[in-house]
This record gives C-alpha cells, sequence and structure tokens, in this order.
C-alpha cells in the first residue's frame, strides 16, 4: 500500500486546499509530546502524521516539549523522545523546542492580559474553585475576587511570581464566562504555583502556566500553521482561540483533530505503561513486549514496520481499536522481506552421525535469503555431531508428521539427508541422542533410489555453534481490551508473555549479530540480539514475532 494509491485523507485535503488557496503560504506543523513518559505506538501515529504532511507538502514540522509541568516531567524522557523520534526516521526542522523556552514570553502574555482586565489572581481553594465552576449541567458562579482591580492582580501576581505565595494559595485565571457551556471557558487557571525546579529553566520560575495557556501560544510563537491534535482536545480549541484573539500573538494557527489510536490487547497511555513500569511487571519503558517505541526497537520491530502500519491504518475523526493483528501483518511483510535466514535450535537433541569421520568438518554454505541476493551468503560447519530439535524427532509417527521418525530420512535444511538408525535413552527412559546415518550424495539433490525425504528440519554443529540465550515473548495482556470500562488492566497482564530458553544453539555466523539486528530463524520466527542482556560468548535473543498468527488461529479466529 503506498500513498500515491491512496485516497487523501482528511487533512491532506485541507492543507492542500489551505496552500492552494494561499491561506497558508508554508506548511508548519510539529510533535508536540510532554516528557513525562516514553512514546509509544500511539505518538507513532501522530509523529508519522506531523512530520509525513511536512515531508509530503514541502513544509517543517517541528519537535516540541510541552514541559509545563516540572512535577512529572524529566531529562530522561527528553533524551529517550528524541532518540525514538530518529530512530522511526524523521529529522525534526531545526533544535528540539520547549515551550519553557517561551516562559518569559507567556509570562509577558499572562501580564498583557491583567492590564487588560482579562485576568485576575483567584485565592479560592481548589476545592472552592470546584464548587464555583458549576457542571455540565448547571452554570459556574464567578469567584469572589473576580473583580479585583488591574493594580491589585499585578501586585498578587508579581508576589506569586516572586514567591511570597504558597502552593494552592492562589492563582491566576482567564477572566472569561463562569456561564459558559463549555467548562474550559470557565475562567481557566492559566498560571498556577509550584515551588519545583524545572529540567529546562532550573530554580528561575516558582509559577508555571497551564497546559491550556501555554500550547496555542507556543504554536503561535513557532509560526505552526496547521495545529494537529488528537480529538480530545477538540472541546478545548474555544479556549485556545480565545487566548489567540484577547493576545498580541505574531500568527494564527488553526487546530484540528483526529482520531487517537487504540489496539486491542494493548494499552497506549503513558501513565498506565509508567506503572507497569514503577510495579516492576516489566523490565523498564524499553521491555520488549512494551508499546514503547524502545521497547519495540529493542524486541527487533523494524521502523519500516511502524511507519507502514500508520500509513495502513490512515487517519479519520472517528474513534475505533485497530486489530493489533495489522500491526503484526507489517512486521512480518517487512521482516520476511528484509531479515537473513539462520539457524538456530530452540531445545538441542544430539545426532551422531555413525557414518562421519570424527573431526572431520566441511563449510556448507546457505543463501542469505531466499530473494535478496545482496544479503551475503552463510558459512555452515558440518561435522560428525549435530543438534536437532527434540520436538522434529519421534520414534514412531503417522504420515503428517514430516519430520525425522526412527529408521526414515529427513533432510537436513541447506545440507544432506540423514536417516536415523538408532535412539539413545537416559535411566529415566528419555531420549538423548538419535544415531543417524548420512548420505554424502544429497547435497542439493535428491537421494539416488529417487526417494525424496518428505521434511525438512534445521539443525547445527554441535562442535561449532553459539550458545545463546533465546526469550520468546507473547502478548503482555491476554485479554483484548485490558483497560477497557472499569476493568484494572493489571488484572489481565498475560502470565505467559515471557519464556526463556537456555542452551540454544545458533549457526556461528549470529556470534556476530548487532544488536537489534533482526534475523529470520528458519522454521521458528523472527528474532534480533538484545541490546540489553548478553555477553558477547553468549549473546541474548529476542523474538519478535513468530512466523505466522497462531495467536489468531488459537483464538478459533
Ligand atoms: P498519553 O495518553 O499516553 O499520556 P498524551 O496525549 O498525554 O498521551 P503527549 O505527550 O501529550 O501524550 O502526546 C504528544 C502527542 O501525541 C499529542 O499531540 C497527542 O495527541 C499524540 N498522541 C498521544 N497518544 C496518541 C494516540 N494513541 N494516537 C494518536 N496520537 C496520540
Ligand atoms: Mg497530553
Amino acid at each position: 500500500m503506498t500513498s500515491e494509491s491512496k485516497p487523501a485523507h482528511f487533512l491532506q485535503n485541507i492543507i492542500r486546499e489551505d496552500l492552494a488557496q494561499g491561506r497558508v503560504s508554508q506548511l508548519a506543523t510539529r510533535f508536540p509530546p510532554e516528557p513525562n513518559g516514553y512514546l509509544h505506538i500511539g505518538h507513532a501515529k501522530s509523529i508519522c502524521l506531523n512530520f509525513g504532511l511536512a515531508q509530503e507538502f514541502g513544509g517543517t514540522c517541528n519537535l516540541r516539549f510541552d514541559d509545563t509541568n516540572p512535577a512529572k516531567e524529566e531529562e530522561e524522557y527528553v533524551d529517550a523522545i528524541k532518540r525514538d523520534v530518529s530512530w522511526l526516521g524523521f529529522e525534526w526542522n531545526g533544535e528540539a523546542r520547549y515551550t519553557s523556552d517561551y516562559f518569559d514570553q507567556l509570562h509577558d502574555w499572562a501580564l498583557y492580559l491583567i492590564k487588560e482586565g482579562k485576568a485576575y489572581v483567584c485565592h479560592l481553594s481548589p476545592e472552592e474553585a470546584r464548587h464555583y465552576r458549576g457542571t455540565l449541567t448547571e452554570p459556574g458562579r464567578n469567584s469572589p475576587y473576580r473583580d479585583r482591580s488591574v493594580e491589585e492582580n499585578l501586585e498578587l501576581f508579581e508576589k506569586m511570581k516572586n514567591g511570597e505565595m504558597a502552593e494552592g494559595e492562589c492563582s491566576l485565571r482567564a477572566k472569561i464566562n463562569m456561564a459558559a457551556p463549555n467548562i474550559n471557558l470557565r475562567d481557566p487557571i492559566i498560571y498556577r504555583i509550584k515551588k519545583m525546579a524545572h529540567h529546562q529553566t532550573g530554580d528561575k520560575w516558582c509559577i508555571y502556566p497551564s497546559y491550556d495557556f501555554a500550547h496555542g501560544q507556543s504554536d503561535a510563537i513557532e509560526g505552526i500553521s496547521h495545529s494537529i491534535c488528537t480529538l480530545e482536545f477538540e472541546d478545548h480549541k474555544p479556549l485556545y482561540d480565545w487566548f489567540i484573539d484577547n493576545l498580541p500573538v505574531p500568527a494564527r494557527p488553526r487546530q484540528y483533530e483526529f482520531a487517537r489510536l487504540n489496539l486491542n490487547y494493548t494499552v497506549v497511555s503513558k501513565r498506565k505503561l509508567k506503572q507497569l513500569v514503577d510495579e516492576g511487571h516489566v523490565d523498564g519503558w524499553d521491555d520488549p513486549r512494551m508499546p514503547t517505541l524502545s521497547g519495540q526497537r529493542r524486541r527487533g520491530v523494524p521502523p519500516t514496520a511502524i511507519r507502514n502500519f500508520c500509513e495502513m491504518i490512515g487517519v479519520t475523526r472517528s474513534d475505533s481499536v485497530v486489530d493489533v493483528g495489522m500491526l503484526e501483518y507489517c512486521i512480518r511483510d517487512e521482516l520476511d522481506k528484509n531479515a537473513p535466514r539462520a539457524m538456530c535450535v530452540m531445545e538441542p537433541l544430539k545426532v551422531t552421525l555413525s557414518n562421519y569421520p570424527e573431526g572431520k568438518e566441511e563449510i556448507l554454505t546457505a543463501p542469505g535469503h531466499p530473494v535478496r541476493e545482496d544479503l551475503p551468503a552463510r558459512d555452515l560447519p558440518f561435522t560428525r555431531t549435530l543438534y536437532i530439535e527434540q520436538e522434529d524427532f519421534r520414534e514412531e509417527a503417522n504420515k503428517k508428521y514430516k519430520r525425522l521418525v526412527l529408521g526414515k530420512k529427513v533432510r537436513l535444511r541447506n545440507a544432506y539427508v540423514i536417516q536415523a538408525d538408532e535412539v539413545v535413552k537416559n535411566d529415566a527412559g528419555e531420549i538423548v541422542e538419535v544415531i543417524c546415518s548420512v548420505d554424502l550424495d544429497t547435497l542439493g539433490k535428491d537421494p539416488a533410489d529417487g526417494v525424496k525425504p518428505k521434511g525438512v528440519i534445521h539443525w547445527v554443529s554441535a562442535e561449532k555453534n553459539v550458545d545463546c540465550e533465546v526469550r520468546l515473548y507473547d502478548r503482555l495482556f491476554s485479554d483484548p481490551a485490558p483497560d477497557a470500562g472499569g476493568k484494572n488492566f493489571l488484572d489481565h497482564v498475560n502470565p505467559d508473555n515471557l519464556k526463556v530458553l537456555t542452551g540454544c544453539k545458533a549457526e556461528v555466523g549470529l556470534a556476530a549479530a548487532a544488536a537489534e539486528q533482526s534475523y529470520q530463524f528458519e522454521r521458528n520466527g523472527y528474532f534480533c540480539r538484545d541490546n540489553k542482556y548478553g555477553t558477547a560468548e553468549k549473546p541474548v535473543f529476542n523474538r519478535t514475532i513468530g512466523l505466522r498468527d497462531s495467536w489468531a488461529k488459537e483464538q478459533g479466529k
């Protein structure tokens, strides 16, 4: 699916029209995260949309940290967000920006509103203020402090700024309309006292603008032409417009809303993801089970798969839940095209080739990829002892089992045909070794008797391989809607979301695997080397995704 073959979505139409009519001379968008958590797959939709539109229409896209709340924000998040946007393949316009860069200007504009008689310092406690605000069905009541003089307000606001008032003692509110049907217009708070250092401005301020007071004005300062946000901000638009109408701002951004991404089997809320991290349900924000971009990266998901997914789901104004199977489809599709092939035996069973000389070693070669000739061929040492999967051997089996059976033949992938002659068991009666014979006249051709073995299985040399750990991830949640309705998402964490296999044996080339480099482990799935755990001698591989959608099958879909 390419952008050329897809009909334009409503934002593309609006922008095309604005440019054609000359309402806007150059498109300017921005992605405005609050640095209070790591980016998740929902943010990817907004990133692809904002940066994608800028690319498509020859405009610019800023990265702006909406950092008005020093209580929840941290430098770690700023760094992680930059890394993730870059990883997705986008470049922001100039330096990253911060709403806190505009604190002086926003403070001046607060003074401007006071002088215009359009803002006042209110001494209602938060509880009282709630009382005065009214409800959806009842209008609010004017604060008793609403008619303070300009002089008094200027003096009190100065005191707030100088730290002479206590937190919660008072706030600066816009004087709009306590009877407005839209609650956002009922004299919203525009500045509050927070005696707290800020990750960008340090101790300079002890009053901070509200998100609503900062957001639209920051867009105006940056000359953003199209302020694209999610639908929940639709109700805030009249307030943003009020600020723009009543302040001497340098530009007038227009806001457009689109539906946020919801995915089944997933939660996309920073607050909830933070809870999973803080309570130890996962191993950090970049745990490969997390729907964060850093988690997906560590799991081996290619950034192009996420971009393709965002393209595929489209942009509309109606809320819906997207099937996570669509994301998985995009991941498989991308990995199938690009991931080099390799062999790794997860649960090894020893095979000894009785007719193959001890100490002999041949180097067989295998293609790096079935169609991608640019991916280098692999060297596979072939020796007298090998490993195959325990589940690829049975003493007896019916015809449906197309693997190795006692007395029968199977082809070793990229190598010879072998026949199982004998099993060796331990005292507990478990099979510990299979004695086989190898037909050395079968490399790239059928056996001389013309009987083609039905199955092909993967293998590695027992003498030359990479001992590794493999982590098999499954969905983080077992419920399709873990946080819907009144549900506690923590009750629906999938107990089998991680299986760790140790003593796995991978082909020698995987010793050189780079972190995050994806491979298809033949007959198994897509894997990448973990960027956090493992050593040079004993790497850890994460399963990105299985070869087929086994989940849908299990659910009887
Ligand atoms: P969360 O609900 O996870 O806390 P947020 O909206 O508070 O997310 P921000 O940092 O404010 O997080 O988000 C930055 C931008 O990403 C905003 O413009 C927001 O609308 C957008 N965004 C956040 N979540 C989604 C989503 N699920 N789908 C699409 N866009 C999203
Ligand atoms: Mg937000």
